[in-house]
């Protein structure tokens, strides 16, 4: 079981908690997609820029 230090509190959590029981501090939501969505969204502008020409 992995977990996680509460950057509020200090206090180690379970990774899967979304917010921690004992100040209430909301994780940010951990983002896997991201760079991916990032990387598909800068190839499209590219392709747009360069039918746009
Ligand atoms: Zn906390």
């Amino acid at each position: 079981m992995s977990k996680k230090e509460c950057p509020s509190c200090a206090m180690e959590i379970d990774e899967k908690e979304k917010e921690c029981p004992i100040c209430q501090y909301e994780f940010p939501k951990t983002n896997k997609i991201n760079p991916i969505v990032a990387l598909i969204i800068v190839i499209a502008i590219l392709f747009m820029l360069v039918y746009s020409i």
